[in-house]
């Protein structure tokens, strides 16, 4: 379904001050310090319809940022498109109702994370990157980003990386554990990996563009490549209605109800099936570590558009 150009503007407009009111509400993370340099008052917001040259913008839509949990996305959609669902023998794919780096479920479960999206599940899904070190990892995957978006730049952010590698404890301990289960085989290359997947740097503009394959049943509208097949499509979007915020994806299905991602440095990919793939940037977050700007503008642009996966049509009796 396409979009009036016009009308899309307006909503993204709207959709921004939203985000811009809402943003008050939160703080910058600062559990890794190199994230704490963000301001709270930055807010982008990009829209990029299928088929559209460019994706509409307001904002701070063109300031980099690090992926940090975003990149789940696309490091599950490389492993996928390379393994199938073999991803899936070690990895579940239930909502845990947990905090993103709980590590209660992994006792429970015998070292098996409950999805893909956790940090521990998507630390078992870097492992599963080729390569014999964490810079050859990804470079692979910046390879894959840049097959999608050619234009796009993917830069490592040195810092953001390092200042995670100093302090990632707690994700330290997640692959630990699993390494004593035998769910992953090396446990300080895959934290390694994963630390530097997160640091890899995007714009919300490039971001939205990245996302389009997933609005477009895994091709990329532009090439018209296969990105990933159909059915892997299907699986990470429901990966990502049901486990793509933590333990707030309940509350943001009832107020947004699209497929999404975040992370913590503020971004959030949001995508409307077979319309739309949404990028903001708002490093300011709310308790559950979600951009509150991010998720009020989301809520504005869905409402106003209708975009909820779960909106029908009713049909006259
Ligand atoms: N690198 C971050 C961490 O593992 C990502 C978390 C997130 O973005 O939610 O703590």
């Amino acid at each position: 379904m396409s979009f009036d150009r016009a009308g899309l503007e307006a909503a993204v407009s709207r959709a921004y001050a939203a985000g811009r009111d809402a943003m008050g509400a939160g703080a910058v993370a600062t559990y890794i310090p190199e994230l704490a340099r963000a301001s709270a008052d930055w807010f982008g917001i990009a829209v990029h319809a299928l088929d559209a040259p460019e994706a509409i913008v307001a904002g701070d839509a063109d300031r980099a940022f690090s992926l940090q949990s975003v990149s789940k996305v696309f490091a599950l959609a490389y492993v996928l498109g390379r393994d199938g669902d073999a991803v899936f023998d070690r990895i579940g794919v239930e909502p845990s109702g947990d905090a993103f780096h709980s590590i209660v479920r992994l006792e429970e479960e015998h070292g098996q994370p409950r999805n893909p999206l956790i940090n521990a599940g998507a630390i078992a899904v870097s492992e599963r990157l080729p390569g014999d070190s964490a810079e050859a990892r990804i470079d692979h995957l910046q390879v894959f980003l840049r097959r999608v978006h050619p234009d796009g730049a993917f830069p490592v952010d040195e810092a953001v990386f390092v200042s995670e590698l100093r302090t990632g404890f707690r994700n330290r301990a997640l692959a630990n554990y699993m390494r004593h289960y035998g769910v992953i085989g090396d446990a300080a290359l895959a934290s390694e990996t994963y630390f530097r997947q997160c640091a890899v740097t995007v714009t919300a503009r490039s971001l939205a563009r990245l996302g389009l394959f997933l609005a477009n049943g895994g091709r990329d509208p532009v090439s018209g490549s296969e990105v990933l097949p159909a059915r892997h499509t299907r699986t990470l979007l429901a990966l990502m209605t049901t486990c793509g915020l933590y333990d707030e994806v309940g509350r943001f299905a009832v107020r947004v109800g699209l497929p999404a991602k975040s992370g913590v440095s503020g971004g959030l990919l949001a995508i409307a099936p077979g319309r739309l793939a949404i990028a903001t940037y708002g490093p300011a977050l709310g308790a559950k570590g979600n951009s509150v700007a991010g998720v009020a503008a989301l809520e504005c642009l869905a409402g106003e558009l209708g975009l909820s996966i779960f909106d029908q049509e009713t049909t006259p009796t």
